[in-house]
């Protein structure tokens, strides 16, 4: 059974995580929404609030499960018996990061990063812009989905 893990801080999801979700899909038996909790980052939404947008997102897809985890990815991962772990690729800068990031697990453990480049249609989008929108009181409609506008 082919598992994988797609970790962040999904604070909150958005309409790009979306994307790299569904369209990972047919690729994998099972998809673990890792959120992972760092004390020194400050969130916008509390953990439960973050955990529920993406549980009422995928409430009817049996083949994702949403988790919070703490420490090293590939730690977690080990604990969990999951081979890969999905990233998205927006620009450059992503890919410099992501790049240095994926190496570095590869020399800690036997896990393979598999990368999904962003759709042209939601490759602007981040969480951070989104926070940055409400807190102008702008409006998220086209950056995420309806569990976070409606919240
Ligand atoms: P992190 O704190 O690890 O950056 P995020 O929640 O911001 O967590 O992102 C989690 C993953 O989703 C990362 O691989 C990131 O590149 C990807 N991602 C975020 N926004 C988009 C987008 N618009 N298109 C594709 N991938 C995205």
């Amino acid at each position: 059974m082919k598992r994988t893990i797609f970790p962040g801080s999904f604070d909150p999801i958005t309409l790009g995580h979306v994307d790299i979700i569904n369209r990972a899909l047919p690729l994998f038996d099972e998809i673990i929404i890792a959120i992972g909790i760092n004390a020194d980052k400050k969130y916008m939404f509390p953990l439960e609030k973050r955990k529920q947008f993406i549980n009422e997102t995928f409430a009817n897809e049996p083949k994702i499960k949403v988790e919070t985890y703490t420490g090293l990815t590939i730690e977690y991962c080990k604990q969990k018996n999951i081979d890969f772990i999905l990233r998205g690729l927006r620009n450059p800068a992503d890919f410099e990061f992501e790049k240095a990031i994926a190496q570095t697990n590869r020399k800690l453990a036997p896990i393979e990063t598999v990368f999904l480049l962003t759709s042209a249609d939601t490759s602007y989008i981040s969480s951070s812009i989104v926070r940055d929108i409400l807190r102008n009181n702008g409006n998220i409609d086209g950056f995420v989905p309806k569990s976070v506008i409606n919240n």
